[in-house]
C-alpha cells in the first residue's frame, strides 16, 4: 500500500490506530480456522464516520476492504485474502442502554457477545444467542455470521434477535434497518438480507437486540449411550415427544475423550455417545420434561440418564461442551470443524454417513454438536503438512457435503461459506440463485471492494 494511502487511513483513525509493521499482520492474519493470509495494513475504528470514510476512500482507489471482529470464524470470513485494509471493530464495543421494558439492549458492533448476555442479566433478561465461542465473539461477527448456539432449539438464532441495525454500506452511505418495535412490514427485510451476509454486504457498527426474560427454572441432564446412532435417535424421539429442550446436544466418544484428556473432570471414556440435554421455564413444567426425557432415553438403550444435582455439576457439564472444539484441537496438527446441517429428522442419517465417510478414508473424525438443530460438526483432526493425507481430507470433506445435500441439508448451519467453502456453494443453490446473490452483491458493491474472495469463488 501507498506511504500516502497510509498517512491518509491515518488522519480518519489515528496513527496509533493504524498498524503496519509486518508483527502486527502476522498477529492479524489468522481466524479461527488457522489460514493465514496477511492485510496490507490494519485500521482500528471507532465509530460508524470513521468506517464510512475508509470505505470511501477505498471505492475510490479500489482497495479491498476486510472486517474482522474476534476472528473466532471458522470459514476464513475475516482473512485479508487480497490484502488490503483489514478494518479491525473490537475496539467498538460499548453497550448503550438495556430497556427492560422494551426488552432491547442496544450495542455497538465490537462489543463481546458474553458481555451483552451480563448487562441483560442486571435487569433479569438475557440475551439467547450464546455461541461456543460467546466469550470472545463479537456481535458484529455473530450477525455477520448469523451466528447459533446451544440455545438453538428452542430459542433460535443471531436473525430472530436482531431489531434494528446501523449499517455502512460498501459505497460508504451510513443507513438504519429496522425498528424498535416487535413488528414491522414496512418495505423489504434489510435486516435480514444482511444478517448472514458475511461482512460481504455492509459493515455493521450498531445493533439493538430483542432479551428475554430468564427463565425461573432449569434442569440439565447428562445421557450415555452405546454408540452415535442412539443417541441421535433419541434426540429426534425428544422432540417428537413434543418436548422442545432449550439444549440437545450430541458428543461422540472422539471428543469425550479429547475433553477429559484436557480438562479432567471423570467423563466416561468407554461410552459411544453422549446427549447433554437443558430444559428451562416454569419448575412444573421442567420437571415434567426432564421424565418425558429420561423415558425417551431408557426407550433408546441410554446406559444412563442423569439429573445434574447442583448448579456446580451443572456448569461443570456445560463447560466440557464449550471445551469441545479446543479438546479435539489439541490432538493433531491440523484441525479442520465442518458444520453440515440437515433437517432433524435426518440426523441419524447425517451421523451415519460421517462414520462411514470417516472409515472409508481411514480418517480420525470427532463429532459434536447442537444435534438438536441438526447440526453437528463433524471435525477431521489430521496433519495437512502431508500431501496425501491432504488430498484425502479434501474428498472427505466433499463427500460430507454431498451426503449432507442428500439428505435435504445445508452446507453451513452457522459458521457461513466464507473462504474454504465457497467452492462447494453450487452444490446447493442453483445457478439462477447464484446470478441473483451475486447481483444483489453488485447493486451494494459495485467496485466489490467488501470482502472480496468469500461466498463467491468467480
Ligand atoms: C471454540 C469456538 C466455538 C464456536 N462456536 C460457535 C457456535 O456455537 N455457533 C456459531 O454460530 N459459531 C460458533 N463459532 C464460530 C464463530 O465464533 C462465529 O462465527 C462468530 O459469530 C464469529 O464472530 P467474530 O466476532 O469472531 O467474527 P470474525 O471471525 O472476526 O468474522 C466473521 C465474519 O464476520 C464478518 N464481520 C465481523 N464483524 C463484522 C461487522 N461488524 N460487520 C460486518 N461484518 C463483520 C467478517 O468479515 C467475517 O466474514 C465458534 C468458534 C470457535 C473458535
Amino acid at each position: 500500500m501507498k506511504e500516502e494511502h497510509v498517512k491518509y487511513l491515518e488522519e480518519i483513525a489515528g496513527q496509533d490506530k493504524v498498524l503496519t509493521d509486518i508483527e502486527d499482520k502476522i498477529c492479524f492474519g489468522f481466524d479461527s480456522t488457522r489460514l493465514q493470509y496477511l492485510p496490507d495494513v490494519i485500521v482500528k475504528v471507532k465509530d460508524s464516520r470513521q468506517i464510512s470514510s475508509i470505505l470511501k476512500f477505498a471505492n475510490e482507489y479500489k482497495i479491498p476492504v476486510t472486517p474482522r471482529g474476534a476472528a473466532t470464524g471458522l470459514s476464513g470470513g475475516c482473512l485479508a485474502v487480497n490484502g488490503g485494509i483489514l478494518l479491525v471493530l473490537l475496539e467498538m464495543n460499548r453497550i448503550y442502554y438495556v430497556n427492560p421494558i422494551d426488552l432491547l439492549v442496544e450495542v455497538q458492533a465490537g462489543a463481546i457477545t458474553v458481555d451483552v448476555d451480563k448487562a441483560a442479566s442486571k435487569y433479569k433478561l438475557f440475551y439467547p444467542p450464546d455461541p461456543g465461542s460467546m466469550k470472545t465473539s463479537t456481535i458484529g461477527g455473530n450477525i455477520a455470521e448469523n451466528a447459533g448456539g446451544l440455545r438453538g432449539l428452542k430459542y433460535g438464532v443471531t436473525k430472530d434477535y436482531v431489531n434494528s441495525m446501523e449499517v455502512v454500506l460498501p459505497t460508504g452511505e451510513i443507513i438504519d434497518i429496522g425498528t424498535r418495535t416487535v413488528k414491522s412490514v414496512t418495505g423489504y427485510n434489510l435486516v435480514d438480507l444482511m444478517v448472514g451476509s458475511e461482512g460481504t454486504l455492509g459493515v455493521v457498527s450498531k445493533a439493538t437486540l430483542a432479551l428475554l426474560p430468564i427463565p425461573p427454572a432449569r434442569a440439565s441432564l447428562l445421557a450415555l449411550f452405546n454408540n452415535l446412532t442412539e443417541a441421535a435417535k433419541t434426540v429426534r424421539d425428544i422432540v417428537a415427544e413434543g418436548v422442545i429442550t432449550a439444549t440437545l446436544e450430541l458428543v461422540d466418544n472422539v471428543t469425550i475423550n479429547a475433553i477429559e484428556d484436557y480438562l479432567k473432570i471423570g467423563l466416561n471414556r468407554n461410552v459411544g455417545a453422549m446427549l447433554l440435554i437443558e430444559v428451562d421455564g416454569q419448575q412444573g413444567s421442567v420437571d415434567i420434561e426432564a421424565e418425558v426425557i429420561k423415558k425417551v432415553c431408557a426407550q433408546n438403550n441410554a446406559l444412563s440418564c442423569k439429573l445434574a444435582a447442583s448448579e456446580k455439576e451443572r456448569d461443570v457439564l456445560w463447560s466440557a461442551r464449550r471445551a469441545a472444539l479446543s479438546s479435539l484441537a489439541r490432538i493433531k496438527p491440523s484441525t479442520i470443524l465442518e458444520d453440515a446441517t440437515v433437517p432433524r429428522s435426518r440426523i441419524v442419517e447425517l451421523v451415519e454417513a460421517v462414520n462411514n465417510i470417516a472409515k472409508k478414508y481411514d480418517i480420525m473424525i470427532g463429532t459434536f454438536g447442537h444435534a438438536g438443530d441438526g447440526n453437528l460438526h463433524p471435525t477431521i483432526l489430521t496433519d495437512l503438512r502431508d500431501k496425501e493425507e491432504e488430498k484425502k481430507v479434501e474428498k472427505v470433506i466433499e463427500e460430507i457435503f454431498i451426503e449432507t445435500v442428500k439428505l435435504d441439508g445445508t452446507l453451513s448451519g452457522e459458521h457461513g461459506i466464507g473462504l474454504t467453502k465457497a467452492r462447494f456453494l453450487k452444490l446447493e443453490i442453483s445457478d439462477e440463485v447464484y446470478k441473483l446473490m451475486k447481483k444483489i452483491k453488485h447493486a451494494l458493491d459495485p467496485n466489490n471492494i467488501l470482502n472480496p474472495g468469500k461466498l463467491f469463488v468467480d
